[in-house]
């Protein structure tokens, strides 16, 4: 029993390296998507909040 709790552990975490891995093209992604004007991010190609009027 014990055995498995730490094969879980160890592969949980090669799976955050993994994840860790491909975070880092995907955040220099996100901040390409960032609004010119407040820095906010921006969803898809939809204009940024802070150019939207606001109703
Ligand atoms: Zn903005």
């Amino acid at each position: 029993m014990l055995f498995k709790i730490i094969t879980f552990f160890l592969i949980g975490m090669a799976v955050l390296a993994m994840f860790g891995k491909l975070r880092m093209p995907k955040v220099k992604a996100l901040n390409a998507r960032k609004c010119k004007k407040c820095g906010a991010f921006r969803i898809g190609k939809s204009p940024c909040v802070c150019e939207r009027p606001k109703t």
